[in-house]
């Protein structure tokens, strides 16, 4: 029953002419050219109702590529039982059905849904083509195919059994259904959050962002093919609070996969806490929540690494990762010509919509995300401490465009220092080079979050310091890179302290989250 090690599924390239560009150009053509009704899956049923909410790319925002059906509490009650209904025979089934259903899926996208998920991102959540293709493509084939490996390692590890006695674990999954809620920012994230669940054995209530609906029904619709039987995962498109009231009222509540804001996850977390003696099992609550990640660079970095560290790290997907970089601390000797390269390197930043390949940089995902990122900016321009060195424009009359953007700082505790902002707004604090261990004091203290960060030195002393000071100001920890782009069996990913439970998406430990084993003595 071994499966060999997966290897990372390869980046394509899309260079001109290449026959996966001519595959994307002509899905994002398909996709534009009709509107589609994007169902509910409860069940063996897509459901559709009379609330169509209209879907549209937000780098344009007039057109409209279809609508997903609103549900309400009744919607709710229908998914629970349906993952009910489905849970005995799903989690009982020898594993290796589970494992072939999500290879299969991991194989439909790799190969016939590369194109169609991949322009569903760079319509839906206007992702450039290499964004998307690290994410809705590569990531999450990745995910499905290392969890498969991670689940097998896990069923491996075994207790030690004597002469006479048999001891054994059995992997059994959560008693109950398990809730995934995702956000808009990696298609990924949002396949791997149900997915990882139900591999183990759990089925599962998806709720996704409504700003990802349009790619989430390419992820159902994958699944659906690959032979995921009905009911173990259900999609649903509910209000918050609605569907929230509804499952965390439910005997049978028994864990929660969530990525997206610490203060959602919060007030998650407190509801669960005021229903426990209402559930059958200690639910268990995996989240992956905010950010506010840094670069900090030693006086011997090489200014044009630590300008790219930035440009890549903050302005990639429109600076919408949890992981990205939004606060730079550049030692004074190397800033002059760190600046210099910085403000080369925004210059040969195309922005505009995701259909011209050549465009680095898109639409942010919604106007409301563009409302706040605009606010943080004109905040940072009252403020006489800053500069703005770059950007600082913004415009939504045709898609939520926002320059990016970076602020120098003389307050090393200022509001875009400190807040996490999820847009193309990084803040830049210079210190005196010779005050290193000051600055890694601050950075360690300025904000709530620990989930990525950076050092960028080539003097290994400072390098070391750096990772001991810093030992808890980030889950994921880079020397020498931007503080993004972890690849799943590479570097495993999640945070501490506001940053998440740190139960590292795409690793063994995150799926051992969704297991309740049961020990087993026998005696002969
Ligand atoms: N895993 C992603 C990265 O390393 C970030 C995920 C997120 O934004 O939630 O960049």
């Amino acid at each position: 029953y071994q499966i060999p090690a997966p290897s990372n599924e390869p980046v394509l390239n899309y260079a001109p002419g290449s026959p996966e560009k001519l595959a994307v150009k002509k899905a994002l053509e398909e996709a534009r050219s009709k509107q589609i009704d994007i169902p509910m899956y409860i069940g063996s049923e897509e459901v559709r109702t009379d609330k169509k909410i209209p879907v549209s790319p937000p780098h344009d925002h007039k057109h409209i590529l279809g609508h997903f059906n609103e549900g309400d509490a009744s919607h709710v009650e229908q998914a629970i039982n349906a993952a009910l209904g489905v849970k005995e025979s799903w989690s009982t089934m020898p594993w290796e059905h589970r494992a072939s259903v999500f290879l299969k899926a991991a194989d439909l996208l790799a190969g016939p849904y590369r194109a169609k998920i991949n322009a569903a991102t760079m319509l839906g959540q206007s992702k450039s083509i290499y964004q998307a293709e690290i994410d809705s493509a590569c990531e999450l084939i990745d995910f499905l195919r290392y969890n498969v490996y991670y689940m097998m390692k896990i069923y491996e590890d075994q207790p030690e059994s004597s002469t006479g006695v048999w001891n054994r674990l059995e992997y059994r999954a959560l008693e109950g259904f398990v809730f995934a809620i995702t956000p808009f920012n990696f298609t990924a994230i949002a396949g791997n959050l149900p997915a990882s669940a139900a591999l183990m054995g759990n089925t599962v209530i998806w709720k996704p962002a409504y700003t990802q609906a349009y790619s989430a029904n390419v992820i159902m619709e994958v699944f659906k093919e690959a032979g995921l039987p009905d009911g173990v995962i259900n999609l649903i498109f509910v209000d918050g609070p609605v569907a929230g009231d509804i499952v965390f009222n439910h005997k049978d509540f028994a864990g929660l996969h969530f990525t997206g804001s610490t203060g959602v996850f919060q007030h998650l977390w407190k509801t669960i806490g005021a229903n426990i003696n209402k559930y059958r099992s200690y639910p268990r609550i995996v989240g992956e929540t905010g950010g506010k990640d840094f670069i900090v660079a030693h006086k011997s970095a090489l200014p044009k690494v630590v300008s790219t560290a930035i440009t890549r790290g903050a302005f990639e997907f429109q600076g919408q990762k949890c992981s990205a970089a939004s606060r730079v601390y550049i030692p004074s000797n190397i800033w002059d010509d760190v600046k210099k390269y910085l403000i080369e390197d925004i210059k040969s930043i195309k922005m505009g919509p995701t259909e011209d390949f050549t465009n680095f940089f898109n639409a942010v995902i919604d106007e409301k995300a563009f409302d706040k990122i605009a606010g943080y900016i004109d905040g940072a321009k009252a403020n006489k401490m800053n500069e703005i060195i770059a950007g600082g424009n913004y415009d939504k009359s045709k898609g939520y465009f926002i320059e990016p953007t970076v602020i120098v700082t003389q307050d090393p505790s200022s509001t875009t220092m400190c807040e996490e902002i999820f847009g193309p707004v990084v803040t830049i604090y210079v210190y005196n080079s010779e005050h290193f261990e000051e600055v890694l004091e601050l950075v360690d203290q300025t904000s709530p979050y620990a989930l990525t960060g950076s050092i960028i030195s080539q003097d290994r002393f400072a390098i070391d310091l750096a990772m001991k000071k810093l030992i808890n100001s980030a889950g994921n920890f880079y020397i020498n890179d931007k503080p993004t782009g972890a690849v799943v069996g590479q570097q495993p990913f999640g945070g501490a302290r506001g940053s998440g439970t740190n139960d590292k998406a795409g690793s063994k430990l995150n799926l051992l989250r969704w297991v309740s084993p049961r020990t087993i003595k026998e005696t002969r």
